[in-house]
């Protein structure tokens, strides 16, 4: 595997890009296959049957009408039988998808965790969209990632430990420290929260994604992620307040911000933090 990544990371500029191209044209696929996600798994609908059909006219979608980013704009948002506007969010998540996928790759290049990474980033985005519509985020995505976590973690364990190799045991008992700092401590706050305001602060679904974060990120990836979403959701919240768009009491999906802040720690977050406390500890840690 190794010898596989020095290949690749030496090939020439132009062969860079065909890499490239191709890693986002896959996210845009994996993108259009999350839609389906997205749409059938809160209505408790089967992913695989029936084919994708217009929910209007109930017109099946033709392969060459499902291509992923390039249909919605040919087909000027529209249905093809019916004239029925398709949803922005199809484009939105597809592009979405595609460049989480680029990044993620240029971060972490050919290695066997790249695509359990992308594995992570789809299920975030999944959690994300359907937070946003029916504000919960399903058992499938949060116990089926603590699941997945756990697995994928003692079979990559390079998951816990970056470039040292480690006996999968290891990076198993990492993958449910991880699991557990997620949840007790979402959970302590989740307790906290409804002591101190008297309401539920923060949903079950909250609590298990950040188990699902943990178990294949690990336990640091676990604070960065409760740290960074709680400043990103105060000044998103504060400033919805101030505009007079929400009320003070009015309910705020918290998932999404869980999943921007699990991405970022993907996405060069954990080197920012690890040289934090190298420098905050002068050097010891
Ligand atoms: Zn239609």
């Amino acid at each position: 595997m190794h010898a596989l990544a020095e290949t690749l990371n030496a090939a020439p500029a132009p062969w860079n890009a065909v890499f490239a191209a191709f890693v986002f044209f896959f996210g845009a696929c994996i993108g259009s296959f999350l839609n389906v996600c997205i749409y059938r798994i809160p209505r408790d609908e089967s992913l695989v049957r029936p084919r994708s059909h217009c929910p209007t006219c109930g017109h099946m979608i033709a392969g060459y009408d499902n291509v992923p980013l390039l249909s919605y704009l040919l087909l000027r948002r529209r249905c093809r039988h019916c004239g029925t506007r398709i949803s922005f969010r199809y484009f939105l998540v597809e592009l979405l998808v595609a460049v989480l996928f680029l990044l993620v790759w240029r971060q972490h290049g050919p290695q066997p965790r790249t695509p359990v990474y992308w594995l992570v980033v789809s299920g975030l985005v999944v959690g994300t969209f359907v937070d946003f519509e029916h504000l919960i985020i399903p058992d499938r995505v949060t116990l089926g990632g603590m699941v997945a976590g756990l697995l994928l973690s003692a079979l990559v364990p390079s998951l816990h430990a970056g470039d040292v190799a480690i006996p999968f045991y290891i990076a198993l008992a990492r993958s449910a420290l991880g699991l557990a700092v997620g949840v007790a401590l979402l959970l302590a706050i989740a307790i906290l929260g409804k002591l101190i305001f008297r309401k539920d602060a923060m949903g079950m679904g909250d609590v298990k994604l950040l188990g699902a974060v943990g178990a294949f990120l690990g336990w640091q990836a676990v604070l960065f992620t409760i740290v960074v979403s709680s400043f990103a959701g105060s000044v998103v919240g504060i400033s919805l307040v101030l505009a007079r768009r929400k009320k003070m009491q009015s309910r705020i999906p918290y998932g999404p911000y869980l999943a921007l802040s699990a991405i970022l720690w993907l996405l060069g977050g954990a080197e920012l933090w690890h040289a934090y406390w190298h420098w905050l500890s002068g050097g010891i840690l």
